[in-house]
């Protein structure tokens, strides 16, 4: 799949968008996501255009992901979930319902948040 330069946080990335912004970095933004699913919802995207999880694991620099690792790990500890606990989640394609065609990890936590995965 080729990256789309004008989905929402592309757009957001090129500032034509507000966001509540939680951190930023050379390779790394965090934002507060608008529909929050949890007292912390925190979705952090590489400034890189990568579409998902696969084409960034296969096509990032080492630089851009060991950033983005340690960026995830110090968003949800400045947010003050590392104690209670936090779930980290990247949609990838069609059967995980990814809306946003570029590559974003939610920080989900604040309140237990059950089983993973709802059945069918
Ligand atoms: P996903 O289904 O993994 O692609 O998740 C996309 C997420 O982006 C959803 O949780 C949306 O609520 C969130 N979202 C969409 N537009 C915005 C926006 N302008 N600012 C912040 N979050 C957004």
């Amino acid at each position: 799949m080729s990256y789309d330069t004008n989905n929402i946080f592309a757009r957001i990335l090129r500032s034509e968008i507000p966001c509540k912004k939680a951190y930023e970095d050379d390779h790394v933004l965090a934002f507060h996501d608008i529909h929050p699913q949890a007292p912390t919802h925190i979705l952090v995207i590489p400034k890189g255009a990568y579409v998902s999880a696969a084409d960034f694991g296969a096509h990032a620099s080492d630089a851009e992901i060991a950033a983005f690792t340690r960026a995830v790990s110090r968003i949800a500890a400045e947010a003050g979930v590392e104690g209670s606990g936090y779930r980290l989640i990247s949609n990838h394609g069609p059967d995980s319902h990814q809306e946003v065609p570029h590559y974003h990890v939610h920080i989900l936590g604040g309140r237990p948040l059950g089983r993973l995965v709802t059945p069918p």
